[in-house]
């Protein structure tokens, strides 16, 4: 067995991280959510907040909102992981959740809650305080920081496109029936052995369903 592995990162490409801060962030500064735009920069820019006050809000909500166990996936994420899982490419969760100071009992606890509770399929899990490679086929990545050092040393790394990513080059791609299209391809093509589902059955999201944890609201 020459399993291709996926490494996928969870914020910005299988979590709508923007959203879920979006509300955090009007909640503790009393703003209306309407006021924080979607179309935003990597640091936050349209957002106005000062350095220290966003690293604050992080923490605050992942810590007390409990963020990471409650956002919503990204459409398309789910059911892209679990065809490509059933089609032999190994899932390799690869979070750099552990760069700031956070609770890492909060941020591991909640990570994986989150991932059985949406019923996204892994095989191995990877917290990172920086982002080295952690020997994967192909990544899948929205950080342009992130993207850019993975393949500067030689990695094939599919960007996630987000409105803080545009000026990333090529592969790129605003959507998870992209990417499996994508990564089917490069796992065929480099000699792997993948099984395509025939088109027409329907994927089975729920086979998590028995070790779904408690919600920790
Ligand atoms: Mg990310």
């Amino acid at each position: 067995m020459n399993p291709f592995v996926l490494g996928v990162d969870l914020d910005g490409v299988c979590g709508d991280f923007t959203e879920a801060f979006k509300h955090v962030v009007a909640d503790e500064l009393g703003v209306p959510v309407e006021s924080l735009p979607t179309n935003r920069s990597w640091g936050f820019d349209e957002w106005g907040l000062a350095p220290d006050t966003l690293g604050e809000l992080l923490r605050t909500a992942a810590v007390k909102h409990r963020m990471l166990a409650k956002m919503e996936p990204i459409v398309g994420a789910v059911e892209s992981l679990w065809r490509l899982s059933d089609a032999g490419v190994w899932i390799r969760i690869v979070t750099h959740r552990l760069y700031v100071n956070w609770s890492h009992a909060v941020v591991v606890a909640d990570t994986v809650a989150w991932l059985d509770r949406v019923q996204i399929p892994y095989r191995d899990i990877c917290f990172l305080g920086a982002k080295p490679d952690v020997a994967c086929d192909c990544y899948i990545d929205d950080a342009p920081h992130n993207v850019k050092a993975l393949r500067a040393s030689g990695n094939q790394v599919i960007c996630f496109g987000q409105p803080y990513n545009t000026d990333i080059a090529q592969p790129r791609m605003d959507s998870w029936d992209e990417v499996e299209d994508y990564v089917l391809h490069l796992a065929a093509n480099g000699g792997h052995q993948v099984q395509i589902q025939l088109p027409g059955f329907p994927v089975h999201v729920d086979r998590l369903a028995s070790v779904q944890r408690p919600d920790p609201s």
